[in-house]
This record gives C-alpha cells, structure tokens and sequence, in this order.
C-alpha cells in the first residue's frame, strides 16, 4: 500500500509501506479520504514548527475517514463495510492526566503524524491504516466521507468552545480564517453566539467566513479601521477566538475584548510579545486550547445529525499521485480552504 511521507521540507514522496495485521480490539482500515492541515502544511514548508523539527521521515496526516476492512478478535461493535471517522487522538489512558479525563495532556500521547518524539508518531495518509476500534466513529449512511474527514479538524474547534465556556448571548471574534477559524465560527454558533465577528487578510477566506455563520466580517488589511468601533467602551466581546497565531491580531483583539473577556489562544505562532497592562487592568484571561478528546464524538454527531453543514469548505479532492500539488494548493489561502486526498 502507498503512504504520504514528509523526507524534510518540500520533499513530499509517495513510498510503499507494509500493510499491518489489526490485533485484538484493532481494526483494519481502508483509507479513503485525508484533509491536509495546517500541522502537515508546516513539516511540508518548513520541515517542522518552532523546536519541532523532522529527523526521519514520517506519514503525514490525521484528518481521515474510511471504510472497516477487516477487524481484529473482539471487535463487536463496528463492522466490515463501515464508514468511519477516525481519531488521532491516542492517549496511553494510565497516566495521571488520563486518569483526569484530560487526555489532551497525556504524558505519552501517540498523536498521528506528529514529530514531537522520537521516533516520530506516524500519520495516516497511508491506504491501510491499522487503528483501535475505539478511534472510529460510526458515520451516517446519507453523510458523505469528505465530511467525515472535518470531523477531526472540527473537534479542535469544539474544544476550543469547551475552553471558552456557556456561549449564550456571549459575543465572539474569531481572528484568523483558515480552516480551523471558520470552523470555529460554525461550532460557535451551533452552541449560541450571540454575535460572531471575524477577521482575516484574504476576502476569499472572510466570504467563507460568512457562509459558515458569521455575522460580520473585517478584512483587517484592507480596512485597517474595521476594528475600531468595537473599542467602544473598554471593548465590545466577551470572547476571541485567536486562530491565526499572529502578534497583531491579538493585540487588536485585546483592545476589542470587554473586561473581564477571555481569549482562546488556538493557532501556533511562534513567541511574541503580550500587551500586558491591558490584560492587568481589563482582567482578561487568556486560556490555550490544544487538540480535543471527547470533542471528537461530539464533532461526529453533529455530523452525522445535520447539525452543521461543512461541504461548503472543501475546496478540492486530489488523487494519491498528486498529493503534492494538494499541498501547494491547501498553501494558497486566496482560493484554498480544505484540499484532500483520495486514497
Ligand atoms: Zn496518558
């Protein structure tokens, strides 16, 4: 079976690997359909993010769904033929963050396609994928397996709504409108934003923003102004969703946030500097929020129930063999939101 294995930046390859035998409580996998994410775009541009550095080469991916292949002993409740999501959240379960039902923080997390240790976890943009039963999540028969393969990148921004607390009659900014942004806008206002405002740099971006359920939206490189009536009165939301990892848009988005608000710190970014008397004498919090656990479930109900409506964000399917071209297309943020991969 082929995979898609990151050597170092820019040197993307499709190699052979071996197919895996599922054990007891595994399942075999065929995989059909993998969402490059931001995480992957990073090992392909920079060959790594901030001390996280490739130092052999590692499968890509962790956005997938398939169809069960084969099923190891003792696995009762998923069959042969079925649709699945498949999460790449792997906690050990023993540790004592585990032990807390914070599995986010797991001391030995195998999270897919991830460099973080040595040797690398390896991703899932391979054909076959052996995973436990309990990684895959059942997909409904009308819901296609594109849609199937956001709910990872959706439970990201539905942990981030856990992190942000009760969203009644609350108002959010969203700063940054890649796809983990606008999806963050969807789960906002599946769980009752009062008001949604988003901002990036690209109109492509910021009119996919609206689809998916913003109110209002600021191109803030272009209106440099946009931000400015929401300073009104020490600030105008109770929470941001800071998904850009960029140094100005937090700093307008503090000045924009009313006291006592919180930011929810969602993109990576690298170190920068915080205005720090503004979150003294307006109380801010500032919370991070990284992967999800539970959220996953969540994230595949909403789903499969029609509660969200998430085709509008894929903007192409490219075959194995041009994995490469998927990467410099998911690249290009002026026409490119969601690429996948047909496997
Ligand atoms: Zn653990």
């Amino acid at each position: 079976m082929k995979a898609v294995v990151i050597h170092k930046a820019h040197d993307l390859r499709i190699e052979e690997r071996a197919v895996e035998k599922p054990a007891a409580g595994q399942v075999l996998i065929a995989i059909k359909r993998g969402g490059i994410c931001g995480s992957d775009l990073h090992y392909y541009r920079h060959g790594g993010f901030g001390t996280i550095r490739l130092q052999e080469p590692m499968v890509l991916g962790h956005e997938v769904a398939g169809e069960i292949a084969a099923l190891g002993a003792g696995v009762a409740h998923l069959q042969v033929g079925q649709v699945v999501a498949v999460s790449p959240s792997r906690p050990c379960g023993q540790c004592e963050y585990c032990q807390k039902g914070m599995q986010y923080h797991c001391l030995d997390m195998r999270f897919y396609g991830s460099a973080m240790r040595m040797p690398h976890i390896q991703g899932a943009f391979q054909q076959q994928l052996v995973a436990d039963a309990a990684q895959c999540h059942g997909i409904a028969k009308e819901v296609s397996i594109e849609e199937a393969a956001f709910a990872e990148p959706f439970a990201v921004t539905l942990h981030a709504i856990v992190r942000a607390g009760a969203l009644a009659n609350k108002r959010v900014l969203v700063t940054g409108c890649g796809p983990i942004g606008v999806l963050a806008i969807t789960a906002a206002r599946v769980h009752g934003a009062r008001e949604i405002v988003a901002t990036d740099v690209s109109d492509f971006t910021l009119s996919m923003a609206r689809k998916m359920g913003a109110d209002h939206t600021i191109n803030v490189a272009t209106e440099t102004d946009g931000l400015t009536p929401f300073k009104a009165n020490k600030g105008s939301f109770d929470i941001m969703i800071e998904a850009s990892g960029n140094e100005s848009a937090l700093r307008t988005g503090l000045e924009v946030l009313k006291p006592r608000g919180a930011l929810i710190q969602l993109g990576l970014g690298g170190d920068i500097s915080i205005p720090q008397n503004m979150i003294v004498s307006k109380e801010i919090e500032i919370r991070g929020s990284f992967r999800f656990h539970e959220e996953f479930a969540l994230a595949v109900d909403l789903i499969n129930k029609r509660r969200v409506d998430l085709k509008p964000l894929l903007t192409e399917v490219v075959p194995l063999a041009d994995a490469a071209r998927g990467f410099d297309l998911a690249l290009d943020r002026s026409r490119a939101m969601k690429v996948q991969i047909a496997f």
